[in-house]
């Protein structure tokens, strides 16, 4: 991914090599802060008021302050603004804790291209092996501390599981509860079909991420003829799916082809599912 634009809350764009973090943000020490991913179309970014909600639910959950949400808005617009409006790119808004002691969020937004890595599973599929988060599938519900359904800047563990997949030879993991249940991707959430409804898994009950283009899919299942809803499921249970999927702004939808070495065949429904969705 090549970073096209660089845009500072108050600052507006400045060019993509200039240093705009101190080295004692809090984001940067603590991973203290929190993210959004939004997929740039047209150079616009897409479903941002769902990721502007999202970002403030999680800034809420972690006692983070963030500057209004006309500000942030402006500062999306701003980045994706500069992006080449012929050519899908990532847009990441970030928002940090700070410099220590004083109260106020460092916020940026950078706009980059999107790594074939993230393309390609669009049309091939991809394979996952199945780990252990290893927390209950209900186990983060009452704890706020472990930051269920929050997206931080502390996402190593995210990038730790993507790279013991690589080195197993599969493509990404599914994250499993500890008493066996699927639970999301390290960036992506599971959607699947079972019959005529499209499922995924409930993001209150698990404290998995919730996520804007899965809600997006099934919000509009109707339609493209099919029900919604949600569900705990095992990942013996996703053998029977007519369709298992991971989905996320920037991978956009990817079927899974194969789980733990099983091979799925290619679900007929996934062209349409990535046509509604506009990957
Ligand atoms: N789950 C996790 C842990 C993620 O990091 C992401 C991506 O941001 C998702 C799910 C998918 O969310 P979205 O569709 O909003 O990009």
């Amino acid at each position: 991914m090549t970073t096209v634009a660089v845009a500072v809350l108050g600052r507006g764009l400045v060019d993509p090599d200039t240093p705009i973090l101190r080295a004692d943000d809090l984001g940067v020490m603590r991973g203290d802060g929190v993210f959004e991913s939004l997929h740039v179309r047209q150079a616009k970014p897409w479903l941002l008021d769902e990721h502007l909600a999202r970002m403030a639910r999680s800034a809420a959950r972690m006692d983070l302050p963030l500057p209004g949400e006309g500000a942030l808005r402006e500062l999306a617009y701003t980045a994706a603004g500069a992006a080449d409006p012929t050519v899908e790119h990532a847009l990441r808004l970030v928002c940090t804790r700070g410099v220590d002691g004083t109260g106020v969020a460092t916020c940026f937004a950078t706009v980059a291209t999107i790594a074939p890595a993230s393309i390609t599973p669009r049309s091939a599929g991809i394979s996952v092996r199945t780990i252990t988060l290893g927390f209950a599938a209900g186990g983060r519900t009452d704890h706020p501390w472990l930051l269920g359904g929050v997206k931080s800047l502390s996402y190593a563990v995210n990038m730790a599981s993507q790279r013991w997949a690589l080195a197993q030879g599969v493509d990404d993991v599914l994250w499993i509860s500890s008493d066996g249940y699927v639970l999301e991707a390290p960036t992506s959430t599971v959607v699947w079909l079972m019959g005529d409804r499209l499922w995924t898994v409930p993001a209150e009950q698990t404290g998995i991420l919730p996520g804007t283009t899965a809600r997006h899919l099934l919000d509009h299942a109707a339609d493209l003829g099919y029900a919604a809803g949600e569900a705990m499921i095992t990942p013996d249970g996703l053998a029977s799916a007519g369709g298992v999927w991971l989905l996320s702004s920037v991978r956009g939808i990817a079927e899974l082809r194969s789980i733990d070495g099983v091979s799925r065949p290619a679900s007929p429904q996934t062209p349409r599912l990535r046509q509604f969705l506009g990957y």
